[in-house]
């Protein structure tokens, strides 16, 4: 039978084994999933168990996903360009990896948003963390012509442009009013509001009316940015299709099936996080 976990320090609050369970029972699958917690220390010894094939493949969240990459054979293209990895299999005693987080986000909008294309358009994205990193990289990817960068941590955003190059544009708080006016799509992947401060505030006014407006946080299913986006009429994208689009990248290395994000899974999730949740 064959086994896959995700790995993080803490893990406990991980939905995933509820994401991969759905989709093992849906294909009729022997298969497990399961969380694990893996000290830091421990990392590279539990490396060393993928290798020899028992689990077959993990997840990796926080705070492993900067380590294992220096820890695996092979990281692909997008996760050396972005310095992470959240998805390994092992081939051969060899380790693979990825990140699937920003392929996620884009599967997450363009299953949300059907008509909506990254193509030319203009990006505000706030935060510059390991999760902006991911994005920034699949918004360019899918062609997006320019994405403005806006952090408590001016440095950090002007860090993460640089990399980018002349498409990315690090902004201060200035400039975010004019960019907000011809942005396309907000992406907030600030961890802002999450430990009892006070949830981001856009200058509502100053943002494009037709602008979409994601959150990458997924608890509470509707953030207190996406409430203040629907006031001001703005079509919403909220953290959770990313988590569940993010999955499928490993199902399908590990289990041989590509499986699909359906309302019924959606909801599933979404009931684990708020059993108020009605869709
Ligand atoms: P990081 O710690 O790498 O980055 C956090 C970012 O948030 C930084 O830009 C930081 O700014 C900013 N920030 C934190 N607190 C505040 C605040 N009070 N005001 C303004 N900015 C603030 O985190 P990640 O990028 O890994 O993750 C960010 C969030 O995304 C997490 O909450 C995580 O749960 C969620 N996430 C969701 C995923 C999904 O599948 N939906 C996947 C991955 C992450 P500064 O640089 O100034 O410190």
């Amino acid at each position: 039978m064959k086994r896959a976990t995700v790995i993080g320090y803490p893990i406990a609050h991980s939905r995933s084994p509820l994401i991969h369970g759905y989709w093992l029972n849906q294909h009729n699958i022997e298969g497990v999933y399961e969380k694990m917690e893996v000290a830091p220390e421990n990392l590279a010894a539990y490396f060393q168990s993928i290798r020899a094939g028992n689990p077959v493949g993990t997840n990796v969240t926080l705070p492993h996903k900067e380590a294992a990459l220096a820890l695996i054979d092979h990281p692909d293209e997008r996760a050396r360009r972005i310095g992470s990895v959240n998805t390994i299999w092992s081939q051969q005693n060899a380790l693979y990896g990825t990140s699937s987080d920003g392929p996620g986000f884009v599967a997450s909008l363009y299953q949300s948003h059907p008509h909506f294309t990254l193509l030319g358009k203009v990006v505000t994205l706030l935060g510059a963390g390991g999760s902006a990193r991911a994005i920034i990289d699949d918004c360019l990817r899918q062609g997006a012509e320019r994405v403005y960068i806006h952090n408590r941590t001016q440095n950090r955003a002007a860090h993460l442009a640089e990399l980018f190059g002349e498409r990315a544009l690090a902004i201060d708080a200035n400039q975010l009013l004019q960019a907000l006016a011809e942005t396309d799509i907000v992406i907030n992947t600030t961890s802002a509001g999450l430990k009892g401060e006070p949830a981001l505030v856009l200058p509502w006014h100053n943002l494009k009316p037709t602008a979409i407006v994601a959150d990458i946080v997924y608890t509470p299913l509707i953030t207190e940015f996406l409430r203040q986006a629907r006031q001001n009429n703005h079509p919403i994208l909220p953290g959770l299709g990313m988590l569940l689009h993010q999955a499928v990248v490993g199902f399908e290395k590990w289990f041989g099936v590509k499986p699909v994000v359906t309302q019924e899974l959606h909801d599933l999730v979404a009931r684990d996080i708020d059993p108020a949740y009605k869709p």
